[in-house]
């Protein structure tokens, strides 16, 4: 009897710490530049800004529910193949046992602690889209934001100062814009590693979990062989010491 509970997805309970701060993360980023970039930008970049923004951010929505939401485990029912101890069944070749999860997952390629969800054969495609939609939608705010902080030091703020957001201070929104252009930058470049290194792994057809298990085992060889070879090493010493003896 198996007595954890599966999870089915990124959005079932218990919900992971790294989801929840990457969550407020780019809420924060998101709403910060809504309200405190965007009203400030001239009106033609502002329509191009718009309308890039709001297709990238729908595109990422989209994708982030579709990857959480999708249920990744192994639904093989052939009596086959390898063997969950913890399943207690018979499953695929590809698939491998999440213990967060507490599931086989079908073409395991990782556990993803952002959507807190773990991504294989069922949710890969979505995965990748995500990533593109996030570098998209983060190319956009990252221009815009370094765009209104370059004018509101150009121009000392008096755009700011003539806006309806009079109870906050021109240096707390360009703090908040500089802070948020930080984390955003943080984001783009986090997607954009991440995105290459599955584009690396497509080349190599292999998937993150063999990747990692094939780096340990060549970790472990060559920790064996450098011991084998300071080893042998000594010996080489004593062997050289022998004659001076003889
Ligand atoms: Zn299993
Ligand atoms: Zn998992």
């Amino acid at each position: 009897m198996n007595a954890i509970k599966k999870r089915k997805n990124g959005f079932e309970r218990p919900f992971g710490g790294v989801q929840i701060l990457s969550l407020s993360i780019f809420s924060y980023t998101l709403l910060n530049f809504t309200v405190l970039c965007i009203p400030f930008l001239p009106l033609i970049e502002v329509t191009i800004c718009i309308g890039f923004f709001l297709i990238s951010s729908f595109s990422t929505g989209l994708f982030w529910y579709k990857t959480s939401k999708t249920d990744p485990s192994d639904q093989t029912i052939s009596q086959t193949g390898p063997f969950c101890n913890i399943c207690l069944k018979f499953v695929d070749i590809t698939s491998k046992h999440c213990k967060v999860c507490n599931k086989c997952v079908l073409n395991f390629d990782h556990h993803c602690t952002v959507i807190n969800n773990c991504v294989g054969g069922h949710n890969y495609r979505n995965f990748i889209y995500l990533l593109i939609s996030v570098i998209c939608q983060q190319t956009c705010v990252i221009l815009f934001t370094t765009l209104f902080l370059v004018n509101l030091f150009k121009t000392e703020m008096q755009s700011i100062k003539r806006s309806a957001y009079k109870k906050l201070s021109p240096e707390a929104i360009a703090f908040s814009n500089f802070l948020s252009l930080l984390l955003n930058v943080m984001i783009f470049t986090s997607s954009i590693a991440l995105l290459s290194m599955h584009a690396y792994l497509k080349i190599k057809g292999i998937t993150t979990y063999q990747y990692i298990v094939k780096k340990r085992n060549n970790e472990i060889a060559q920790t064996e062989e450098s011991q084998h070879s300071k080893i042998s090493g000594r010996d080489v010493d004593i062997t050289k010491i022998a004659p001076v003896f003889n």
